[in-house]
């Protein structure tokens, strides 16, 4: 015990002074602002001083070049961006934590005017007056939809508390028991609707309910009756659930308000191509719901943003709710959401322009000869580290979207026979393009549905020289 006292003083004693580390580096941090570079040494200092005081008994002196080597590991990470773009080969489309929808050229190209420039945001050219940034959207929105009017904010979680807090504030809502879900990243709809102050009201059991299960509850406390769909959540074998349009006949004839949270919400049937037939926005609509709330990055395929939808009366009077300017969107969003939504007038050219969309619906032998070209130019200079091959595999929607459905794809698998599976898998997600594969048994895959063309080279040389070093160490 004394000596390992001692041993640990002697190691605190040893420790660099940050001005010897600086001096020691000599100009080999390059540009880096000096600022950032001190930053990084001190933390180095400091982890190293916790490691000695805390969990590592037979912790060493480190060398002048093991101090060096470290220094400028930590100030390159200190001094890369925090967000970055990585490969997804997950195979999940709409991948939340991959940040959801891809922005295609046209959307990225509204975005940069928008950044670069002044704008029209809330300024009506037509008169030189004061503008509504809302008004730039609701046209289009009401074109591709059917609605009468329309708004968007946040996100749709947002939505759905600013139509609630709007509609039933200090009253009753009424739910179908089996769909009171938790979408993910802690939405959860009863705790939505008691933020909103509304009470919420459960109807049916969870497997069924029926239209006489909301008539039943229906009182003076009663502002609104709510359908939200399930999205990652499905209930399967002796069910029942109450449509869209039998809700709306029910509400009105009691003078209520019917709402629909989408969740994904789209705008296409993609039934054709093999998904789950949904129903889009534009039958919910139709079948006369006041008010409908959806994603903008889910399956509309693009920028984070909630839109709701629905009768003009109603949607007035979410817009004059003061809480709508907390949630409201900023320019970016805005100009990205036109620009994607003005893809939809022509709902064939959707399908190619809009990045969900397009991975959504190609065809798998395309997937499959990805799959083929990032083969061949990998395959001779891995394989003697590690196994590869090609496999069929199942992609998935993502974003709470057909939770049960899997779409037929192609894999490249990795099966390392010199580094652990775990080893691999966390070097090639600290790549400086990380690439985010999925582990199945003792292998790694990569789905080459979510990877575009134009990344196969780059992914290529990272995993090429990835697995290079691992050779050498
Ligand atoms: C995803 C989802 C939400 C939350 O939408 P965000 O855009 O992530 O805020 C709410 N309701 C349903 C049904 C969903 O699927």
């Amino acid at each position: 015990m004394h000596s390992l006292m001692t041993d640990k003083k002697q190691l605190l004693c040893a420790l660099p002074k940050i001005d010897e580390c600086l001096a020691g580096l000599a100009g080999r941090a390059g540009s880096v602002p000096p600022t950032l570079v001190k930053l990084a040494v001190r933390h180095c200092i400091d982890l190293e001083r916790q490691r000695i005081l805390t969990d590592d008994p037979d912790c060493q002196l480190l060398s002048r070049e093991q101090w060096d080597e470290r220094l400028l590991e930590a100030i390159t990470l200190k001094n890369q961006m925090n967000l970055r773009r990585v490969i997804n080969g997950t195979g999940v489309v709409i991948h939340t934590n991959l940040g959801r929808s891809l922005l295609s050229t046209s959307m990225v190209d509204a975005l940069q005017q928008a950044g670069a420039h002044y704008t029209n945001l809330e300024f009506d050219l037509s008169n030189g007056k004061r503008g509504s940034r809302y008004s730039l959207v609701e046209e289009i929105i009401c074109d591709l939809t059917g609605a009468e009017a329309a708004l968007v904010v946040n996100n749709n979680a947002a939505a759905v508390l600013l139509a609630l807090d709007t509609l039933a504030s200090g009253k009753e809502v009424i739910v179908s028991r089996g769909q009171l879900v938790e979408i993910g990243g802690s939405f959860r709809i009863p705790d939505v609707i008691a933020k909103s102050g509304a009470r919420l009201v459960e109807v049916g059991a969870t497997n069924r309910t029926h239209l006489a299960d909301y008539e039943r509850m229906i009182n003076d406390e009663t502002a609104m009756l709510l359908k939200v769909h399930t999205s990652n959540f499905r209930i399967i074998g002796f069910t029942s659930e109450v449509s869209a349009e039998e809700l709306v006949a029910l509400g009105h004839a009691k003078s209520l308000p019917v709402m629909e949270d989408l969740g994904s919400g789209s705008l296409v049937d993609l039934s054709p191509f093999g998904l789950p037939q949904e129903p889009t926005v534009q039958q919910i609509v139709k079948a006369g719901v006041d008010v409908v709330t959806f994603s903008g990055d889910k399956l509309l395929g693009g920028p984070q943003a909630g839109l709701i939808v629905g009768k003009k009366e109603v949607i007035d009077r979410i817009k004059r709710n003061p809480l709508n300017r907390a949630l409201r969107i900023d320019k970016f969003t805005l100009a990205s959401l036109e620009a994607v939504l003005r893809n939809y007038y022509d709902l064939e050219q959707a399908l190619t322009t809009i990045p969900t969309l397009k991975m959504l619906t190609q065809p798998v032998d395309l997937i499959k000869r990805r799959a083929q070209r990032l083969m061949r130019r990998i395959h001779a200079k891995i394989q003697p580290t590690c196994s590869l091959s090609l496999q069929p595999t199942m992609s998935r929607v993502g974003g709470g979207a057909m939770p049960e459905h899997g779409l037929s794809s192609w894999a490249v698998t990795f099966k390392p026979l010199q580094i652990h599976l775990s080893a691999m898998e966390q070097g090639l997600r600290k790549l400086s393009i990380p690439i985010i594969g999925r582990m199945e048994d003792d292998s790694l895959l990569l789905d080459m549905r979510t990877v575009s063309d134009e990344e196969i080279p780059d992914l290529a040389a990272s995993l090429i020289s990835f697995f290079r070093c691992g050779e050498l160490s």
